[in-house]
């Protein structure tokens, strides 16, 4: 078992990081408790003692910089440029600090491509195995070319505009979609041996739950996709710490799209954002972080 918890380790870990709270919100549901990855929870709403612990590889708290976020990354971005795929998730529901999180850079020669898997619900993003090497090919996603940092930034930039854009004009929020940000890496090592690796970036769609007499239609089907794909993830991530034969990859276009970066050497890496304005939603959250963190 130590192990396989070591092994674990190595491959997946899961940060919390808590935003600080606004003027607006109720008093907070999270006691941050210190340096060693605990968080505990309570019910301010209930009298009797409702306190509790969660285990993280590490807890940010709200006076955490993105700086020193970033600086915890660092060792995994350097294993994309050694060749590893690497997926970073933010995970948590919306207005809890995921695309905060998510906004970073990173350097290197890269090319990149960017789009957003569920404003093509209604089955529009194609994945296609390509024969033979494995690799996968998404007929509707662009690919760009980059020189810098400032060049990732901007594409960030316009991929956020256009997600925000196009949910406007479905006449419906950002926060339901999963943006997935694929820098791919090509280079070669200090012996000449070709490296091909990526790096994705995920910005998970909102993880609230719907309450299904709000949404009709569209809507409905909607939120039941995003509730799917984010289960699934979760089952995916699950089978994989229970080193399980078969895993599930392929119930949802998230978990097909990742199939070759999540699992195997890949590296993975969940931020979890809990909400402590809201003890139900937190509790839920952190549910959903502890079976990536259990065997
Ligand atoms: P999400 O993407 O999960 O819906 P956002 O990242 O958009 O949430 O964050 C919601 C709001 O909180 C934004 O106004 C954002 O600027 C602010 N915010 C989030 N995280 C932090 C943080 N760590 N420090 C300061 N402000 C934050
Ligand atoms: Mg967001």
């Amino acid at each position: 078992l130590y192990n396989i918890l070591q092994e674990l380790r190595g491959n997946i870990r899961v940060f919390c990081r808590i935003r600080p709270i606004f003027k607006f919100e109720a008093k907070s549901c999270i006691e941050y408790i210190g340096n060693d990855g605990s968080l505990m929870v309570f019910d301010p709403c209930k009298s009797q003692n409702t306190r509790k612990i969660f285990q993280f590889n590490k807890v940010f708290g709200p006076a955490t910089t993105q700086g020193e976020v970033y600086k915890e990354t660092q060792s995994l971005i350097r294993s994309v440029m050694d060749g590893y795929n690497v997926c970073i998730f933010a995970y948590g529901q919306t207005g809890a600090g995921k695309t905060y999180t998510m906004c970073g850079s990173s350097n290197g020669s890269y090319i990149i491509s960017y789009f957003d898997l569920l404003i093509n619900y209604s089955s529009t993003l194609e994945i296609m195995n390509c024969s033979g090497n494995g690799g996968l090919s998404i007929p509707n996603a662009s690919i760009r070319g980059v020189q810098s940092t400032a060049d990732v930034l901007n594409l960030m930039i316009l991929g956020e505009k256009n997600r925000a854009f196009s949910s406007t004009a479905m006449n419906h929020r950002s926060s339901r979609s999963h943006s997935v940000l694929t820098i791919h890496v090509h280079g070669k090592d200090i012996s000449g041996n070709t490296i091909r690796s990526c790096l994705h970036l995920v910005d998970l769609a909102g993880s609230e739950r719907v309450d299904k007499s709000e949404v009709t239609g569209d809507q409905l089907k909607e939120a039941q996709h995003i509730n799917k794909s984010l289960s699934c993830l979760g089952d995916v991530i699950t089978a994989l710490a229970q080193k399980n034969s078969h895993i599930p990859y392929r119930n949802s276009k998230l978990t097909q799209l990742l199939q070759n970066s999540l699992g195997g050497n890949a590296k993975m890496l969940m931020f979890i954002h809990p909400e402590s304005d809201s003890h139900g939603e937190t509790i839920s959250t952190l549910k959903f972080a502890q079976r990536a963190s259990t065997v």
